[in-house]
């Protein structure tokens, strides 16, 4: 069967790609190990995804904004990062970004619904579901895949959005940077008695976080990230010793709290693929980089990402070039990698500080917190990443 792309994975990042590609017309086929009923409507997994005013952006363009019920969209007006017990806050305020808010929480299947609602009337694309690849390649004419029920596909472009731990990405023997922080993230969601003020809290506690984010209707979405071996602990409290707790944690700022969802355990590993391309195939999303996830930038990289793959191969098109060709994937690769390489490390400088007990990073905490609200041009870049707001 031929193709003009092969997308591989039809989650946020796939789906995202194979929109932005739809106007085209190109022939885009995307592989997907899951039945079409999760797609069209995935279950509550826990994550309540914060975005930026760049996903804004691309989500609106592709449609996929409008999709989404207003309900559905919380936002965020003001950020605090806290260090252990200190009541001192770095605090960000959407008035000093000049903005209406800082970024917008939406449920991770509430976005993979829109994506893949995004695709109908697409007769260009086709989504292969319950399928799995069983072997890729390429040459420098074309690439193939041939799935596990001995079907084969060939396209000039294979596309790898099969997340984090792509086991496409090794078959096209590219390496990736892996960090295991033998830690892991636990979240659900939570009504408060009292108002949270649109405000959204990052609290380190030395060897455990705990963000909480604010939802419509006074839902909370709590992070707990904690050492992967106390986890089981906390997975196996009962709903009310899970709320005195995170109670106790927030020093009732909420009031009385109350679980309104199952616990959703994610363990933490970061990677960094060590090419975002090889011949006649790209990586995005997850695939090309997994971040953890305190800073909230996963998806917004992922969408980012394919946006930047989608206009490339879309300039390449119009000078009647061949999409799978080294320039339009270097390219991509060249500004991805650009955007992703500072906020990946520095996510990962920040997790290492934000968890270690001894008394200089206890120290350096404390003073990164004072001067990043005290240096106001620090404060409007940390600022500027989180929503991404200037490079919308
Ligand atoms: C607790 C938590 C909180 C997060 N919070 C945020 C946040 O606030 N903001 C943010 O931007 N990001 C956040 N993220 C990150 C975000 O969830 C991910 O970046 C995003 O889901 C990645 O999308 P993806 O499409 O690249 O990969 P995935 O969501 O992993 O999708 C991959 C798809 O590929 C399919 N697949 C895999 N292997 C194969 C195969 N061999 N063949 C066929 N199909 C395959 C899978 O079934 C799946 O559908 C968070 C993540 C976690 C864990």
């Amino acid at each position: 069967m031929k193709q003009d792309i092969i997308v591989i994975g039809a989650g946020p990042a796939g789906l995202s790609f194979a929109r932005d590609m739809a106007e085209t017309g190109l022939k885009i086929t995307l592989i997907e190990k899951q039945p079409e009923i999760v797609l069209a409507d995935p279950p509550y997994d826990g994550r309540e995804i914060a975005l930026t005013h760049l996903s804004y952006k691309i989500m609106n363009d592709l449609g996929m904004w409008d999709l989404i019920a207003k309900d559905d969209i919380s936002l965020i007006k003001t950020a605090k990062v806290m260090n252990g017990h200190s009541p001192y806050a770095l605090s960000f305020d959407h008035t000093e970004a000049g903005e209406n808010n800082l970024g917008f929480m939406i449920s991770n299947n509430r976005i993979r619904k829109a994506a893949y609602e995004s695709l109908k009337g697409y007769d260009n694309i086709q989504i292969l579901c319950e399928k799995e690849v069983a072997s890729l390649g390429t040459d420098s004419g074309l690439g193939w895949v041939e799935l596990k029920d001995g079907a084969r596909l060939e396209a000039p472009l294979i596309v790898a959005a099969d997340s984090r731990f792509s086991t496409t990405r090794r078959m096209m023997g590219i390496s990736t940077s892996m960090l295991d922080f033998g830690r892991t993230c636990v979240v659900c969601t939570m009504s408060a008695e009292l108002p949270h003020d649109d405000t959204a809290y990052e609290c380190f506690h030395f060897d455990r976080t705990l963000a909480v984010l604010p939802l419509n209707n006074n839902q909370v979405s709590v992070v707990i990230t904690l050492p992967s071996e106390e986890s089981a602990t906390l997975l196996s409290m009962s709903k009310e010793d899970f709320a005195k707790d995170i109670e106790r944690r927030t020093e009732s700022r909420f009031g009385a709290m109350a679980l309104t969802s199952e616990l959703f355990p994610y363990p933490l590993v970061a990677t960094f693929a060590k090419k975002f391309h090889a011949r006649r195939f790209a990586v995005v999303g997850d695939a090309a980089v997994g971040m953890h996830p305190v800073t909230a930038h996963g998806f917004n990289l992922g969408l980012r990402g394919a946006h930047t793959l989608a206009k490339e191969l879309k300039n390449t098109l119009q000078t009647g070039g061949d999409i799978g060709s080294y320039t339009p994937l270097e390219r991509y690769s060249r500004v991805h990698v650009r955007t992703c390489t500072p906020l990946y490390h520095g996510t990962n400088i920040l997790v290492k500080l934000y968890t270690k007990d001894t008394p200089a990073a206890k120290f350096a905490r404390r003073a990164l917190l004072r001067l990043g609200n005290r240096i106001k041009p620090a404060k409007r870049l940390i600022m500027n990443q989180l929503t991404e707001n200037k490079a919308a």
